[in-house]
């Protein structure tokens, strides 16, 4: 059984009023609140087992880089990659990204090459390509969305040709919730040769994800956004993919031989880890990964589903509200205007009502051009939500339309 209330105990942050009210915590797709033993663990290495990994021969160090290099062994196992050597630490998913838009731009990127991604990217997975095809003088295309928020396919077949050096795609859209068909378009990609790179931030909290089975070339996703710290988030990629590309940043970690005439770099993983890594929010972020292994991936997606729908249906029903991505798969997010209402006004005056939702262009603002809008109110729930919650929202809304007129 799936016990809410016992899974709320975990989270401090849920206990409590802001102006007055309970807080209701809707803006999970921005940042996840932290379980107790995520808070706890941060604590327990910086108050007492705190020191440099990969560096020190003393038992501190030691410690800390056997934890570290459990954390990784954990990444590893959550999404199914075949070696550890696939799992690089970021400091989040824009990191990620940009690691691979940097590297393998530099490598495999020439002039009048063509660069691919959807028209429901967050900016992290538009930016670093724009910047690349400037550099480059190369090509950015991409796939349009329907009036629900899917992909179109025939135009991506249309698009898709062997010119396209690679394919950037989030897993799941943060504006509108939609979980796109990854496994059918990497198979479309691989058909033409062309690696696949998934911006995984929205998609890694929901659900099952297996790099294998989805055959992907490169994953990103941040710790933060699943329930771990921030400063920390991985670049998952082919072993085949990461030998092939040039490292990005220097320093120290990321050598195996250093002279003022040549550097050699370390193997994998560590190539792509320069500085010292933010080992404790690896940690941190493997105990997280524990918690949600321990809750059920299964069982979150079932009772995110509920929430997505009984929302869905609520809020529906409120007359003028006008909901944003209707995808026939989506995760549990819910994007919405209300008619005559400026999204900021409404999240403004349902904060006073202590409910927390993220209002503006959700940092994907190509989506609120292709709507025709300036943003939405989002609420982005997840399982430590509730109906009741969802009720107290339904009340919110229907109180400000009524102050409106
Ligand atoms: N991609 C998607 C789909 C996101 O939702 C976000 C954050 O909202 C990001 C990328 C960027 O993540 P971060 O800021 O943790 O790097």
């Amino acid at each position: 059984m799936f016990d809410v209330q016992k899974i709320r105990s975990d989270f401090p942050a849920l206990d409590q009023q802001v102006y007055g009210k309970p807080l209701v915590y809707f803006d999970n797709g921005a940042t996840t609140l932290k379980p107790k033993v995520v808070i706890d663990t941060l604590q327990e290495i910086y108050s007492k087992r705190n020191s440099n990994v990969h560096r020190g021969i003393h038992y501190l160090s030691l410690r800390m880089t056997e934890e570290y290099e459990e954390a990784r062994k954990r990444v590893r196992k959550f999404i199914n990659a075949r070696s550890e050597k696939e799992i690089i630490f970021t400091n989040g998913t824009t990191a990620s990204i940009n690691t691979i838009s940097s590297t393998f731009g530099e490598e495999f990127v020439k002039e009048g090459d063509e660069i691919l991604i959807s028209a429901m990217e967050h900016h992290s997975n538009i930016v670093p390509w724009q910047i690349l095809a400037q550099r480059k003088a190369a090509i950015l295309k991409v796939i349009p969305m329907n009036d629900q928020g899917e992909i179109v396919m025939e135009k991506l077949d249309e698009l898709m040709h062997e010119g396209i050096r690679i394919l950037a795609l989030n897993h799941v859209s943060n504006a509108l919730g939609t979980i796109n068909p990854v496994k059918e378009i990497i198979q479309k990609a691989h058909e033409r040769n062309i690696p696949v790179l998934l911006d995984g931030a929205q998609a890694i909290p929901h659900g099952d994800v297996d790099v294998q089975d989805l055959d992907c070339d490169f994953y990103a996703f941040s710790g933060h956004k699943v329930y771990g710290p921030n400063g920390i988030g991985v670049l998952y990629g082919k072993e085949e993919w990461l030998e092939k590309l040039p490292p990005w940043q220097g320093g120290g970690d990321m050598v195996e031989k250093v002279s003022f005439e040549k550097t050699s770099f370390a193997e994998l993983p560590l190539k792509f880890e320069a500085g010292t890594a933010n080992y404790p929010a690896a940690i941190g972020m493997a105990k997280a990964l524990d918690y949600i292994d321990a809750l059920g991936k299964d069982q979150i997606a079932a009772y995110e589903k509920e929430l997505l729908d009984y929302a869905t249906l609520k809020l529906s029903a409120i007359d003028g509200l006008k909901i944003f991505g209707a995808a026939a798969n989506k995760i549990s997010i819910v994007s919405f205007l209300l008619e005559g209402i400026h999204q900021e006004d409404t999240g403004m005056v349902l904060d006073k009502m202590g409910l927390a939702l993220r209002t503006g262009t959700h940092c994907a603002e190509p989506v609120m051009t292709r709507f025709g809008i300036s943003g939405t109110v989002r609420a982005s729930m997840v399982f430590y939500n509730t109906k009741e919650e969802i009720d107290k929202l339904y009340e919110g809304l229907i109180k400000l339309r009524q102050m409106f007129r």
